[in-house]
């Protein structure tokens, strides 16, 4: 196992052409919206982002009595989630002072995939990294070493919360074909030696929660939990195009249709026209003409490493005059085909592509055309096209927010009895 560590996970490469998504702290608000409101949840939050630091403006902010926030800020002072300062030390009476809030008290572990590495981040309540680790993972692994890879970065992820962090879980968001509801890490292009993974199987720290997503359902979520009530009655379809080539769709406040068995592969969809072998061990998929570990070696020649991660792929095919190379327009034509069916299917209110041949000003202008001129149906108006920058912040903070907020109410949910 090759470790590397890298501290700059939280790249913020300038979108193209898209409304600007704020990488900052995660939605907490929009988060407890779509969770259920919970009012010592919410006085917290509203603490910890600066919303409210007194007693009376919880109050005021809330609209709730000052008997029900006194015993709100009391659960969340024995929790240890929040500190209140006295405003006169040594006065008399109750202390009416600021509250502080302790965004270490609990961190969620994400186990993320970028290109060939595992990377494990730690990340407290203000979606903020406070550790994090990369294993690169050989392309011809098996279930057994992925296994070992997978415990070592886990474990290391508990040795190395600070004191004072409750640890509420881990989060595995993966790539491939990955069986939600079994936990079940079905297939992955980039590592064709694995197969039916159980996470269930690995030794999971005692009393801490699994969760298992696939990484673009985690980037989807997050995204339309950002756009607030605007995003939750759109109809989501998000088209992956760099390493790998996927989909993900939402109709409803960013939940994934996707929460058992698999979807969206449409990197391996059959081309009629096409014979080349695939990683997934077919021949013809669409990800040998269009994926970036297909055409990559082409395009980028000696810059091109298996390893790389996309936000650096990015970084290169930004500035290359994509669209004068034929193995670059030819992946272009099949991607576009392949939206536009996909919209056939999913009639989706708009339209979200991601990954690094995007970033390319040229390229994103000809895949805009190219979908313009196709069409959907008759006269049927097109979805709203975006592009979206790549980078991990979305995925982040999609994998970590449901355990985050899990951990939170039990914590003070058993505070409060
Ligand atoms: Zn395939």
């Amino acid at each position: 196992m090759r470790r590397t560590t890298r501290q700059q996970l939280q790249e913020v490469p300038q979108p193209v052409g898209s409304p600007t998504v704020a990488f900052e702290a995660p939605a907490w608000f929009e988060w407890l919206d779509s969770a259920g409101k919970n009012g010592a949840v919410l006085a917290f939050v509203s603490i910890l982002m600066g919303a409210a630091t007194s007693r009376s403006a919880i109050s005021k902010q809330l609209r709730v009595r000052s008997t029900t926030v006194s015993a709100w800020v009391s659960a969340m002072v024995k929790a240890q989630l929040v500190t209140e300062l006295p405003s006169k030390p040594g006065g008399r009476g109750r202390p009416m002072g600021q509250l502080i809030a302790n965004p270490n008290r609990l961190a969620v572990a994400v186990l993320m995939v970028h290109s060939q590495a595992l990377h494990m981040v730690t990340v407290n309540l203000l979606g903020q990294e406070i550790w994090h680790d990369s294993a690169a993972v050989d392309p011809n692994c098996d279930n057994a070493a992925m296994r070992a890879t997978l415990q070592a970065l886990q474990q290391e992820a508990c040795a190395q919360l600070p004191q004072g962090t409750s640890l509420v879980g881990i989060s595995y968001s993966l790539s491939g074909l990955i069986n939600v509801g079994d936990a079940n890490w079905v297939f992955a292009a980039r590592w064709p030696g694995i197969k039916n993974l159980k996470l269930a199987d690995l030794p999971a720290p005692a009393g801490r929660a699994m969760h298992v997503v696939r990484n673009m359902d985690a980037q989807l979520r997050a995204r339309c939990i950002r756009r607030g009530a605007a995003g939750a009655s759109e109809r989501t379809l998000m088209l992956h195009w760099g390493y790998g080539i996927g989909a993900a769709f939402s109709a409803s406040n960013g939940a994934s249709i996707n929460n058992t068995t698999g979807f969206g592969e449409v990197g391996h969809w059959q081309l009629s026209h096409q014979t080349l072998r695939c990683r997934c061990g077919h021949h013809g998929c669409l990800e040998t003409v269009a994926a970036l570990w297909a055409i990559g070696p082409q395009l980028l020649g000696a810059n091109f490493d298996d390893a790389m991660d996309e936000t650096q792929a990015a970084e290169l095919l930004r500035v290359m005059p994509l669209t004068e190379h034929p193995a670059f327009n030819l992946a272009l034509q099949e991607v576009v085909l392949a939206a536009c069916n996909l919209c056939r299917v999913f009639f989706p209110s708009h339209l979200v592509i991601t990954g690094p041949f995007i970033e390319n000003p040229g390229a994103w202008a000809a895949f805009t055309d190219a979908f313009a001129k196709r069409g959907i149906l008759v006269d049927l108006p097109l979805p709203r096209l975006e592009a979206q920058s790549s980078g991990h912040q979305l995925e982040q903070e999609g994998a970590s927010a449901p355990l985050l907020m899990g951990g939170l109410l039990q914590l003070l949910n058993e505070t409060a009895m």
